[in-house]
């Protein structure tokens, strides 16, 4: 992925713009679950306008998104890099999991092709899964080492 961004503080605000009903809930929901899996608080929900990351709900599929249901994009405002992402009209676990998957690009991470890592570019809910996907233990190093509290 071209264009990551060395963030140069955490957290990371994220402003939330939500289009549908209970998105509000699962997009601090996903924020959640990304500190937890993390160690710390990477990412922090902001009321805005200043943010680094934004996070919009039910956007209208456009062709070019990176991901079947989303896309994360790095664009400049005011000399800032901030992380657009954008999801689709989807619900439930696949929005969660398509959240979490564009949070980790927003992070620098690619694709990956590992069972159950949240990089993987298809993420659907299936009834035969058995591990939740998330992000993997090298990631996870990965991303303490490079923003870990105390690291900078
Ligand atoms: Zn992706």
């Amino acid at each position: 992925m071209e264009g990551v961004p060395s963030w140069s503080s955490m957290p990371l605000t994220v402003c939330a713009v939500p289009h549908g009903r209970d998105s509000a809930t699962a997009i601090t929901a996903a924020v959640r679950a990304t500190n937890a899996r993390l160690g710390f608080d990477a990412l922090v929900m902001s009321p805005g306008p200043s943010c680094e990351i934004v996070l919009t709900t039910g956007v209208p599929h456009e062709a070019g998104w990176m991901d079947s249901a989303g896309d994360a994009r790095f664009t400049e405002r005011d000399g800032k890099v901030q992380c657009d992402i954008r999801i689709s009209n989807v619900h439930g676990e696949l929005e969660d999991l398509v959240m979490r998957h564009e949070l980790g690009h927003c992070f620098g991470l690619a694709h990956d092709d590992f069972g159950a890592s949240i990089m993987r570019p298809e993420q659907w809910p299936t009834p035969e899964r058995t591990i939740p996907p998330t992000l993997t233990d090298d990631d996870v190093e990965l991303l303490q080492l490079t923003y870990g509290p105390g690291l900078r």
